[in-house]
């Protein structure tokens, strides 16, 4: 049984305003001290977060949205990830596969409205499966786009009445390759090979060494975002 909406909406208040400067770690144990039925979103870009919060909480539940379009290689670790962490792999599917996507909405949606592609596979999925948790944490980070710049350590998810976690908001690309070289990380093996930022395959393009990390998804648009984080 998850919170009251009131109760979360209090919790969140006094988590961001206690928690503005605490480590990643802190942030984890606050929101198992708290009570909260967690659930950590794990995109399978790499596998900080999900390896930090099975320290804090083992067995916790991990969220892996499978749009039918990823990567081998974004499946591949998530397998690896579900063999090797101590964490209980959830992968969530859209209510319709791809083929039956191709026959309702025509083959390719992400071509022409890859805001639909992304509501119906990424975000309607989501906002569904988190109905049975309190709260989510995701790997957003400030450092990662603009659109990210103030991205809070804890906020009330108002979209889905649940408290949003970011542990690693504040960490730089220095602090993940420092803590992907301390723990041995499992790694996608994309991101050295110049994809620093890993979605849907359709959507996702290498990036030049030095540019903004995310300029490889949707790249020829004005879309920044899948939808799951507005
Ligand atoms: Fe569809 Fe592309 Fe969004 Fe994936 S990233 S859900 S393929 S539009």
């Amino acid at each position: 049984m998850t919170l009251a909406e009131a109760r979360l909406r209090e919790l969140a208040t006094d988590g961001a305003a206690s928690l503005a400067d605490a480590t990643a770690e802190e942030i984890m144990h606050w929101a198992v001290d708290s009570g909260l039925r967690l659930a950590v979103a794990g995109s399978m870009q790499d596998t900080v977060l999900v390896h930090l919060a099975s320290t804090v909480l083992p067995g916790v539940e991990v969220l892996f949205l499978d749009t039918g379009y990823h990567f081998p290689e974004t499946l591949q670790t998530r397998d690896r990830v579900a063999a090797s962490y101590r964490v209980h792999l959830r992968t969530i599917t859209p209510r319709q596969t791809v083929p039956e996507q191709d026959e309702e909405h025509g083959v390719a949606l992400h071509e022409r409205d890859p805001d639909l592609c992304c509501a119906l596979r990424k975000t309607q999925p989501l906002d569904e499966v988190l109905d049975e948790y309190d709260a989510w944490a995701t790997g957003m980070r400030r450092v990662e786009s603009e659109s990210r710049r103030d991205t809070p350590v804890v906020s009330f998810d108002e979209r889905r009445d649940k408290i949003k976690l970011a542990p690693l908001a504040t960490w730089t690309d220095d602090d993940v390759a420092a803590y992907i070289e301390k723990h041995q990380l499992i790694s996608n093996p994309l991101l050295a090979q110049g994809y620093p930022s890993i979605g849907c395959a359709p959507c996702t393009r290498r990036v030049a060494a030095g540019a903004d990390a995310r300029s490889g998804r949707w790249a020829g648009t004005d879309k920044t975002e899948c939808g799951i984080h507005l």
